[in-house]
């Protein structure tokens, strides 16, 4: 596998400029901590960098995972084989005209509400203290009761497998809750949001509500990757498994959180086989105790064992 992972980085290397680099860790890329290494990772410098490695993935027949911030994502101790394209250091671009603010993919949503609030542009506080990056919450309908982040999208610029380039309108996307179905092996690469007019100071205030909020219930002082299963209709993950009594309950160096049951956390040197033992267990118990089958919210990738 390191040969087939020393050829990939010289073919790509002769055709794009970005950095790529084999067997990185994933740990040092997923928020939770946890993850094995990616075969080849991939920085790539701008959208034609993007455009010839996503040909060269398609010409060798190589799978290729986007990572955003890696926030909602559990990657797996044998890690990722393929191309790991991280997109945390391109398509940065930020700007607002008038109502609509155009955003690069790889932009933190941090910064995008920063800059929304900055300009007097409300809609987007649904998103206060969501990590991660642009690209990756649209693929993931992200958001909080206060709103999505596809509430107010205009369009998305995506690329695809044979380096095409397109604009999708938000009404040609099929989207549901927390899931936006693009077209197989798209890759976002730009959005543009239009606003609505608020007062920047309106927009602070309730970003800081929420933050507040955020932190008195969810616990932010840990590595995690969020909300591990989505809420069913009409009631909440966390209350099923508070209320199947696992709230506190440990494996290895996880946990499921004794502040909110729909977070698993990182107390420091967990693997992922600790946190998909602590959610199966948490998927058996609340369906045992409630008839709930509980579905992921979290994108489970790679391979459990060492390549
Ligand atoms: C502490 C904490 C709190 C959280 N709170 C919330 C919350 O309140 N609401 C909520 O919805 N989520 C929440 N999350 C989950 C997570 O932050 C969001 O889902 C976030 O939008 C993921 O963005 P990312 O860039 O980290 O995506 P990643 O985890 O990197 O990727 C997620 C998926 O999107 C794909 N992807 C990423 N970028 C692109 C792109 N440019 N083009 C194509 N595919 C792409 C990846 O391949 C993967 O399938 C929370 C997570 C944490 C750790």
């Amino acid at each position: 596998m390191v040969k087939d992972a020393l050829r990939l980085r010289e073919r790509l290397q002769g055709v794009i400029r970005g950095n790529v680099l084999i067997e990185e860790p994933l740990s040092r890329h997923t928020y939770f901590r946890i993850g094995g290494p990616a075969e080849v990772m991939v920085y790539p410098a701008d959208l034609e960098d993007l455009k010839a490695l996503l040909k060269v993935a398609r010409d060798e027949s190589v799978p290729a995972l986007v990572l955003g911030g890696g926030s909602n994502m559990l990657v797996l101790d044998g890690g990722v084989e393929g191309v790991v394209i991280n997109l945390s250091r391109t398509f940065l671009d930020l700007s607002a005209i008038e109502g609509l603010i155009r955003c690069g993919a790889g932009v933190r949503t941090s910064r995008l509400l920063a800059l929304s609030a900055r300009s007097g542009l409300t809609g987007l506080e649904g998103l206060t203290g969501v990590p991660g990056t642009v690209g990756g919450a649209i693929l993931g309908n992200a958001g909080t009761p206060s709103g999505t982040v596809l509430d107010h999208l205009e369009w998305v610029r995506v690329v695809d497998c044979s380096g095409e380039e397109r604009v999708l309108q938000r009404q040609e996307m099929s989207v549901s809750y927390r899931n936006c179905a693009l077209p197989r092996g798209v890759v976002v690469v730009e959005a543009a949001f239009a606003l609505r007019k608020g007062a920047p100071v309106e927009i602070r205030r309730t970003i800081s509500r929420l933050l507040v909020k955020r932190n008195l219930t969810q616990p932010v002082e840990y590595r995690s990757a969020g909300c591990i299963f989505k809420n069913p209709p009409g009631d909440f993950a966390g209350r099923l498994v508070e209320l199947a009594g696992l709230k506190g309950l440990r494996r290895g160096a996880a946990q499921i959180s004794d502040k909110h049951g729909n977070f698993i956390v990182n107390l420091g040197g967990a693997t992922a086989a600790d946190v998909l033992w602590l959610v199966d267990r948490a998927g058996t118990e609340v369906r045992a105790k409630t008839g709930v089958a509980l579905e992921l919210e979290i994108r489970v990738v790679g391979s459990p064992i060492a390549r």
